[in-house]
């Protein structure tokens, strides 16, 4: 049985006159992530992760910023393309571990949707994703509501083989 894992990390500023998207749920605040995208920190390091696990090189190299191709993009754009290298290789994701660091706003009642939505976009069954969230006790920039971050960790088996969960 083949497995490869690979993980992610990202983040972004939090700005005013943008909304907050996080896992591809839109969760209401009155500032949002800066970034050339949809900003999507969450969905970013999923799909880094993804790139770390197919051994592919980075987000920075498949989706440069001063492409205007990703312009506004939703980051399930950015997803699409990484998934399709995946399924093309013949490999699935067995499971995805990620964690959303923030201070504001309070992400305790989305991490549900968080992870159902991270999950229809990996076309896996729900319980193979799993979405923490946790704050920094107020320490340093994210404490202080400047920015918010994501980490994950993804596990990826050959298609073939019966995957866990
Ligand atoms: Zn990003």
């Amino acid at each position: 049985m083949t497995v490869r894992i690979g993980q992610g990390f990202d983040a972004h500023r939090l700005v005013a006159g943008r909304e907050l998207w996080l896992g591809g749920v839109r969760v209401p605040h009155e500032r949002g992530l800066e970034g050339h995208s949809d900003g999507d920190v969450l969905l970013h390091a999923v799909t880094s992760a993804l790139l770390g696990a197919l051994g592919e090189g980075d987000l920075g190299t498949w989706f440069p910023s001063g492409d205007e191709r990703w312009r506004g993009a939703a980051s399930a754009a950015l997803l699409a393309p990484v998934l399709e290298r995946m399924r093309a290789r013949s490999l699935a994701v067995g499971n995805l571990d990620a964690t959303v660091i923030a201070q504001e706003p309070r992400l305790g009642p989305f991490r549900e949707a968080m992870a159902e939505s991270v999950a229809q976009r990996l076309g896996v069954p729900r319980e193979r994703v799993n979405v923490k969230v946790t704050s920094t006790d107020r320490l340093g920039a994210i404490g202080r509501g400047e920015g918010i971050a994501a980490e994950a960790v993804v596990l990826l088996v050959s298609a073939t083989d019966p995957t866990p969960g």
